[in-house]
C-alpha cells in the first residue's frame, strides 16, 4: 500500500506534464478548471489505496497515464458545451456554417483584456466624460479606408437596413435588375429594401443595366443610387452594368440624390494583385467618392462578425444618431477583434490575420503539410492515405468563381465506409469537418493549423478503422 501511495504524483507534476497544457487547449476547461478536477482524481485515488485497493499501476509513468486517462474521461462526460470548435478541414476558408472567420491572436488577447477588465467603451479618457463607442475604431477605418468616417454595426444585413431606412424611407432607391441578389438563403437585396420602408425601383435587365436606365429611373422621389456587390454569382457572357464611378457623377447632377454601394464582403487587402479574383478594394471605391458603402467584418476583412458602413461624414453623423443605430450596436468584444484585425492592416501585417493567410497559402505550402501529416499518420493501420491536387474555395458568398489550387488528403478506411469515417470524424470530441468525394473521405489542410492537424491525427487513432 506505501509503494502504491509513492507512487502518486504531486499536482505539479502533471501540471508539467505537456498532455495537461493540450488538456486545457483542447477542451472546455481552463488550467484552473483542469487542476482542481485533477486534485479530485489523486485524493481519489489516495483513498481507493487507503482502502487498500489495488490501483493498477506498478509505475509512476503508469500512475500518470492512469490519472491523464481520468482526465480525459472526465472531459468527455462533463466539458460539452454546446458551441464548441471544430476542425475545418474543407479547406472553406470563410465557411458561414463553421463560424466564418477565425480571429487572429491579437484580436483574441484585445478581447481579453476588455472582457476582464472595465473598458472605456462609452467613456472619453481625455476629456473625462460620456464617450461614443461609435468612435472607437472611426479613425482606423479613415485610415485604412481613405473614408470620411465610419461606424460599426451588428452585421452587414444591419448596415444595410440602417442606411435604407435612415435615409431611404418612404423614397425610392434605384436598384440595377442584375444586382437583386440573395445572398446566404436569408438575405434579400428586396426583402430587406421592403422591411426598411425604402421603395425598390429596379432598373436595367438581368445581364444589361446602362446609365440611361438609372437616370430614367430618377424622379422627385429618388433617395439614392445603389449599387449591390453580386458577391456570390458571377454572370457571364453579354452582361453590362454601371462603374460606381458613373453613378456618382450621375448623382452629382440632381440635389440630394446619395449614392451608395453594398460590397458585400468588403476587401481591405487586394487580393486581386496576388491573382486572386477581382474583388474590389474598399479604398478604391471609396476614392471614387460614393456617398456610403457597406461591408461585413467577418468575411474577406477576417474580423468579428459586424457590419462596416463608410462614407461621407455628415451621413455617418446622421446615422450614428438615429434610433436604429442603439438598436443595432455592437458590443464591446466586437469592437475589440475589430481594432485589433484593423491595427494588422494598417501596419501590414496580413499574415496575423487567419482568413487573409489562409486564402494567400500557396499549393507547395499546403503540399508540404499535407505530406507530413499523411507521414505522421502512417502509424495508423486500416487506412491508406494520398496526396491529391485539388482546388479550395473562398466561402462566405465571397469570389465563388476562384479555385484556389491546394493538395488534399485523401483517406481510405479499410473496415468503415467512407461514410462512417466522416460521420466519426464529425462525431469526434473536437469535431473534424471534413467532405466525402467518390468512396474517400477528403481533407484539406489549408484551414487547419498544427496543432490541429495533430489532433485529427489522434482522432484518427481513436476511431476504429
Ligand atoms: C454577405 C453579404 C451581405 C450580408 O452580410 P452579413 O455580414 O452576413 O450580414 C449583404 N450584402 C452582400 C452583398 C453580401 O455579400
Amino acid at each position: 500500500m506505501k509503494e502504491q501511495l509513492r507512487l502518486l504524483p504531486a499536482v505539479h507534476m502533471i501540471q508539467a506534464d505537456p498532455r495537461f497544457k493540450m488538456a486545457a487547449e483542447e477542451s472546455d476547461f481552463t488550467e484552473s478548471g483542469l487542476t482542481v478536477i485533477v486534485q479530485d482524481i489523486l485524493n481519489d485515488l489516495r483513498e481507493r489505496i487507503l482502502n487498500g485497493e489495488y490501483v493498477g499501476c506498478e509505475t509512476k509513468e503508469k500512475m500518470i497515464d492512469l490519472i491523464f486517462q481520468k482526465i480525459g474521461d472526465h472531459i468527455t462526460t462533463n466539458g460539452s458545451f454546446e458551441l464548441k470548435p471544430v476542425i475545418n478541414a474543407t479547406g472553406v476558408v470563410i465557411h458561414t456554417n463553421l463560424g466564418r472567420s477565425r480571429l487572429s491572436e491579437d484580436a483574441l488577447k484585445q478581447m481579453n483584456r476588455v472582457a476582464r477588465h472595465y473598458s472605456n467603451l462609452e467613456y472619453n479618457l481625455s476629456e473625462g466624460k460620456r464617450g461614443s463607442r461609435h468612435d472607437l475604431v472611426d479613425g482606423l477605418l479613415q485610415d485604412i479606408t481613405g473614408a470620411e468616417a465610419a461606424m460599426v454595426v451588428n452585421n452587414n444585413a444591419a448596415a444595410v437596413f440602417l442606411v435604407l431606412r435612415a435615409l431611404a424611407k418612404d423614397r425610392s432607391v434605384v436598384v440595377s435588375r442584375g444586382e437583386l441578389v440573395e445572398i446566404g438563403g436569408s438575405f434579400r437585396v428586396s426583402s430587406i429594401m421592403e422591411e426598411s420602408g425604402a421603395h425598390l425601383t429596379e432598373v436595367g435587365t438581368t445581364n444589361k443595366t446602362h446609365l440611361h436606365d438609372y437616370d430614367a429611373a430618377i424622379d422627385e422621389w429618388t433617395a439614392m443610387l445603389m449599387k449591390v456587390h453580386t458577391s456570390n454569382f458571377k454572370v457571364v457572357g453579354f452582361t453590362d452594368s454601371v462603374q460606381t464611378e458613373k453613378l456618382v457623377e450621375l448623382a452629382s447632377r440632381y440635389e440630394n440624390l446619395l449614392t451608395y454601394e453594398d460590397l458585400g464582403s468588403g476587401a481591405l487587402y487586394d487580393f486581386e494583385k496576388e491573382g486572386i479574383g477581382d474583388e474590389p478594394l474598399v479604398s478604391k471605391v471609396i476614392a471614387t467618392g460614393v456617398d456610403l458603402i457597406t461591408f461585413s467584418g467577418d468575411k474577406l476583412l477576417g474580423g468579428p462578425q459586424c457590419g462596416v458602413i463608410a462614407g461621407k461624414k455628415a451621413l455617418i453623423d446622421k446615422l450614428k444618431k438615429h434610433q436604429l443605430a442603439r438598436v443595432l450596436r455592437v458590443d464591446k468584444f466586437t469592437l475589440a477583434a475589430l481594432e485589433a484585425t484593423l491595427v494588422a492592416y494598417k501596419y501590414g501585417q496580413i499574415d496575423e490575420i487567419p482568413t487573409v493567410r489562409d486564402i494567400l497559402r500557396s499549393a507547395e505550402d499546403i503540399k508540404i503539410q499535407a505530406e507530413r501529416f499523411i507521414s505522421k499518420a502512417s502509424k495508423l493501420t486500416n487506412l491508406s492515405m494520398d496526396l491529391l491536387e485539388s482546388t479550395s474555395r473562398i466561402g462566405g458568398g465571397t469570389m465563388p468563381e476562384v479555385e484556389l489550387p491546394t493538395y488534399v488528403v485523401s483517406v481510405r478506411p479499410e473496415r468503415l465506409t467512407s461514410e462512417e469515417l466522416f460521420n466519426a470524424l464529425r462525431s469526434a470530441e473536437i469535431p473534424v469537418i471534413g467532405r466525402i468525394k467518390e468512396e474517400q473521405v477528403i481533407l484539406d489542410l489549408r484551414t487547419v493549423t498544427q496543432e490541429e492537424e495533430d489532433e485529427i491525427i489522434r482522432t484518427l487513432e481513436s476511431i476504429s478503422v
